[in-house]
C-alpha cells in the first residue's frame, strides 16, 4: 500500500520535470549532460569539432553546448560525415529493454513523413495502452509524443520550403494536415516568415563581417534595412555557412568596412559597454514572434525579464512556453537581447547560442550597469 503511494508520487514528479522541458533539441542535450543511459538508441550526438558521433550515454569528455549537433539515427551522422566513436560504438546498438525498443520504434516511425499513423493504432500494434506508450515515450525521449512530431515537421518543413516547394506544399510535405495546424504549431519554429524562408532572400544583397570576441566569433550579416542575422560561435566557416543556409538565394559579401558601425556596436556589447538594441533591425519572424522580439529590445541593459514576464508584456500571459520558443528562434543574438530573459526561478533557462554564452553576456551587462 504505502509503496504504492509512493511509487505514484513519483510518477507525477516526473511528469512535472519533463513536461518543463518541452524542447526537442533541450531535452536530447539533457540527456548528453548527465549521460543518460535510457536515450540509448532514441538519438545519437555529434560533435563539430571532433566528428565524431556518440551514443547519449557515451563517457567521453563532454562537448560543449555549441559544438553539438543531434541525429535521429547513427546513419544519419554518417550521412552528415561524422564517424562512430571508437569508445561507445554508437553505431553497433543493440537495444534490449522492450518498452525503450518499443519507443524507439515509434520516433523512427515518425520519423518518415505520410507514415503518419494516429499514436493509439501505433499503441495497439505494439501491444500496450495509448497512456502507457505516451507516458514511457516521455520518459525515455524527454518529449512528449505531440512535441516531437512537431519537431520533425518543423524540421521537414524548413527542408521543403528551402528546396524550393511553394508553402502550401511545404504545409503537405512536412505533414501538418491543414495550412491551420502549420500557422498554429509549425511557422513559429521557423523564425521567419515562410514565404521569404522560401524566396532564400531571393536577389536581396547581404554583408556580413565576423567580429572576434571573448564569447567567441560574432558573425553578423545585415541587409539593406538593416541586421538581419547575428550569430555567435568559435567556427567561422560554420557560421558563415549558416547564414548561406539562412538566405540561400541572397548574394551574400563580406564587407567589414561597411559594417563596421555594427562590428564596434556587437564588440561593445558583449563587454557589456554599449546597447546592442540600437541596432536597426530587418528580421521576419510571424506576429507573434515580432511582438515577443520587440519586447525583449526594451528590457534594459543589466535587467533580466521572466518568460512569464515577457508573455505578460505582450498581453498574452498564458503563452509563456510561446514566448519561450520566440526566444528560442531569434535570428539576431544581442539585437534582440533575448539572453536577458531567464526562467522565473532565476535560472538561466536556454540560449540558442549556448549557456555559457547567455551567463557571460549577463554578467559583462551587470558589470557595466551602474545600480539604480
Ligand atoms: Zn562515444
Amino acid at each position: 500500500m504505502n509503496s504504492k503511494s509512493a511509487n505514484g508520487k513519483r510518477r507525477r514528479c516526473d511528469s512535472r520535470r519533463l513536461r518543463r522541458v518541452n524542447n526537442l533539441d533541450e531535452a536530447r542535450w539533457k540527456a548528453v549532460e548527465v549521460r543518460d543511459g535510457r536515450t540509448t538508441g532514441v538519438f545519437v550526438y555529434a560533435v563539430r569539432t571532433t566528428g565524431v558521433y556518440c551514443r547519449p550515454g557515451c563517457s567521453s569528455r563532454r562537448p560543449l553546448r555549441r559544438n553539438v549537433q543531434f541525429f535521429a539515427t547513427p546513419a544519419d551522422a554518417e550521412g552528415a560525415c561524422y564517424r562512430a566513436c571508437r569508445r561507445c560504438s554508437p553505431q553497433e546498438l543493440r537495444v534490449t529493454d522492450p518498452t525503450a525498443v518499443a519507443v524507439i520504434s515509434v520516433c523512427r516511425r515518425f520519423e518518415h513523413p505520410g507514415s503518419e499513423q494516429s499514436v493509439r493504432a501505433l499503441a495497439a500494434e505494439l501491444g500496450y495502452s495509448e497512456r502507457h506508450l505516451r507516458r514511457r515515450f516521455s520518459e525515455i525521449v524527454g518529449v512528449p509524443i505531440g512535441s516531437y512530431q512537431r519537431a520533425l515537421q518543423a524540421d521537414r518543413m524548413r527542408a521543403a520550403l528551402q528546396s524550393g516547394m511553394t508553402v502550401s506544399d511545404a504545409i503537405y510535405e512536412a505533414g501538418y494536415g491543414s495550412s491551420r495546424a502549420f500557422y498554429e504549431h509549425g511557422a513559429m519554429r521557423l523564425g521567419m516568415a515562410p514565404g521569404r524562408y522560401r524566396a532564400g532572400g531571393r536577389g536581396e544583397r547581404i554583408s556580413y563581417t565576423s567580429i572576434v570576441t571573448p564569447i567567441g566569433l560574432v558573425v553578423a550579416a545585415s541587409s539593406e534595412r538593416g541586421v538581419c542575422s547575428v550569430n555567435v560561435g568559435f567556427d567561422e566557416a560554420a557560421l558563415t555557412s549558416r547564414l548561406a543556409a539562412e538566405f540561400p538565394n541572397a548574394i551574400i559579401e563580406r564587407d567589414d568596412d561597411g559594417l563596421s558601425d555594427v562590428a564596434s556596436v556587437l564588440a561593445g556589447a558583449v563587454r557589456g559597454e554599449k546597447d546592442p538594441t540600437i541596432l536597426p533591425l530587418d528580421l521576419e519572424g510571424t506576429a507573434f514572434q515580432t511582438r515577443v522580439w520587440e519586447a525583449l529590445r526594451s528590457i534594459p541593459a543589466g535587467r533580466t525579464r521572466s518568460y512569464s514576464e515577457v508573455a505578460a508584456q505582450i498581453g498574452a500571459p498564458g503563452a509563456v512556453r510561446a514566448v519561450g520558443s520566440a526566444c528560442a528562434a531569434n535570428p539576431a543574438a544581442l539585437a534582440v537581447p533575448c539572453h536577458r530573459v531567464v526562467r522565473q526561478d532565476g535560472s538561466l533557462g536556454g540560449y540558442r547560442w549556448g549557456i555559457a554564452t547567455k551567463r557571460a553576456l549577463l554578467e559583462a551587462e551587470a558589470t557595466h550597469t551602474a545600480p539604480q
